[in-house]
């Protein structure tokens, strides 16, 4: 008799750890997995999914409005936010019994307690029970985080409290210059309401290629919000039914809900780690080697609780990598380079691979090659927006290291085109691809003339 009760105990049911309980029981582990709130984590409870159903929701005002160039008359709309949230919340219950039970059928046990690391074979849960385990697998994910404390900071929501408010505030503040600030700005302004983006730095989107920044804010300003950089929120208070917002620069706003999109931290705290000897990285990600492992030798760790790339296709993959090394013999590490990113702002970004800066900072000689162009749909809607399309090539062998797109469909557009970008397509495979007409992504492989062109100055 084995002297563990599981082979895998896994510790949270998100994105990563349902995949690596799942394919880890396929391998033929015993597999017990424990989620202190809902199966599916963050993604399917209160991210990416519940997220781009609230943005399907805020592009109808644009359709309705373009509608009319078109020959529609498209009587006076309303929007009723309980039906939406309502409607979103039966999907994501439904979403999260299919995964429950996949992970049933694959055999793996769920419990739904918080779990804690009592030593490097051993987990707690919450009622005290113990569970000796062959391999513990941290999965925790991460969890808003508000930044240094300001007065009133308690009457700020995240974007978890933000997809149950309980109806469409008029006006909305929000901080963060990342990617679920500008994404919550184009919601909740597409569902009608003021919206004031507030951040410190110079621009939003910060990791993204500049003129896909610039473009991004432009094109924000122009559909209605307000953006102002170069300061931050610095208290909050309540007034009448709403908040007077203080920023930093001395003005006053007022709004009835102010949230905070102002990044998120790994979840570690009180989970035992520090005394079982598991090393935190300097970003505050659990440190571990390309195969997930930690400093303690059974002890793993995957997805947003390393704060490596914090995306879910990136958490699955590591889940799925850490269970084939494993328990399936066959030892995968995951690359984490030219990895796809999509904002599903107003207009939707789409990235994968290097920025402009980053090419020409490691790179002997870049090319840029851009179409900016006002997309066909807007000759007859009339509607005052551009897309953006970037290439940006290693100019000694011609492959393209970086793809930017802005517009719509750019995070439809940006999947494939990171096919290419990770095969190491060149410009000329770009250019002896046919052009599909009409589309904006036949701009991709039509740009022949460089934009701009850098060799890189010798280093002193
Ligand atoms: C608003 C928002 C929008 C997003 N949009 C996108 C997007 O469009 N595309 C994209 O790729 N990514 C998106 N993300 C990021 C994505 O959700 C995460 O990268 C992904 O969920 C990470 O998966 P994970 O398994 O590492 O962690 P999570 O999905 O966060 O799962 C961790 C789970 O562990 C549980 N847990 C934590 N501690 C314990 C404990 N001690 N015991 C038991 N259970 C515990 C938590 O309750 C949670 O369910 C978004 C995130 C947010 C917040």
């Amino acid at each position: 008799m084995s002297e563990y009760d599981v082979d895998l105990f896994v510790i949270g049911g998100g994105s990563g750890g349902v995949r690596a309980a799942r394919v880890a029981a396929q391998h033929g582990a015993r597999v017990m997995l424990a989620e202190q709130y809902r199966v599916g984590g963050t993604c399917v409870i209160r991210g990416c999914v519940p997220k781009k159903l609230l943005v399907y929701a805020s592009r109808f005002r644009a359709e309705f409005e373009d509608a009319a160039g078109f020959g529609w008359t498209v009587p006076q709309a309303s929007f009723d936010w309980p039906t939406l949230i309502a409607n979103k919340d039966k999907e994501i219950a439904r979403l999260e019994a299919a995964y429950t039970a996949t992970l049933q059928r694959a055999g793996v046990t769920i419990v739904k307690s918080r779990a804690v690391i009592a030593d490097a074979h051993t987990v707690q849960l919450a009622d005290g029970r113990r569970v000796r385990a062959g391999y513990i697998l941290i999965a925790t994910g991460g969890a808003p985080s508000y930044g240094d404390p300001i007065p009133g900071i308690e009457h700020a929501v995240s974007s978890n409290e933000a997809f149950h408010l309980p109806h469409l505030p008029p006006q909305v503040v929000i901080q963060g210059g990342g990617y679920i600030a500008v994404e919550f700005a184009g919601i909740f302004a597409g569902l009608g309401a003021q919206v004031t983006l507030v951040y410190r730095g110079e621009n939003i989107l910060r990791g993204f290629d500049d003129e896909v920044r610039h473009h991004l804010r432009m094109d924000m300003e122009k559909h209605g919000v307000r953006v102002l950089t170069g300061c931050r929120i610095a208290a909050i208070e309540p007034k009448d039914s709403r908040y007077s917002v203080q920023l930093s620069s001395g003005n006053h706003l007022t709004a009835e809900c102010v949230m905070f999109a102002t990044g998120r931290a790994p979840n570690i705290a009180n989970m035992g780690l520090h005394e079982v000897g598991v090393e935190i990285a300097a970003d505050g990600g659990i440190a571990v080697d390309e195969y997930s492992r930690t400093s303690v030798a059974n002890v793993y760790a995957i997805g947003d609780v390393t704060n490596r790339v914090n995306l879910t296709p990136v958490a699955i993959r590591e889940g799925a990598a850490f269970s084939d090394t494993v328990f399936g013999g066959k030892p995968a590490a995951v690359d984490h380079t030219n990895v796809p990113t999509a904002v599903f702002s107003d207009p939707e970004v789409g990235a994968v691979g290097l920025t402009e800066a980053e090419a020409r900072a490691r790179l002997a000689r870049t090319d840029v090659y851009k179409a900016m162009f006002k997309p066909l749909k807007a000759t007859l809607s009339g509607r005052d927006t551009t897309v953006l399309l970037k290439l940006v090539v290693d100019g000694s062998t011609d492959r393209v290291v970086g793809c930017h797109i802005v517009g719509e469909a750019a995070a439809e557009m940006i999947q494939i085109a990171a096919i290419a970008v990770k095969m190491g397509a060149t410009k000329a495979d770009f250019d002896a691809t046919m052009a599909l007409h009409p589309t904006a992504a036949e701009e991709l492989v039509t740009m022949r003339q460089k934009s701009a062109s850098y060799v890189r100055e010798a280093a002193e």
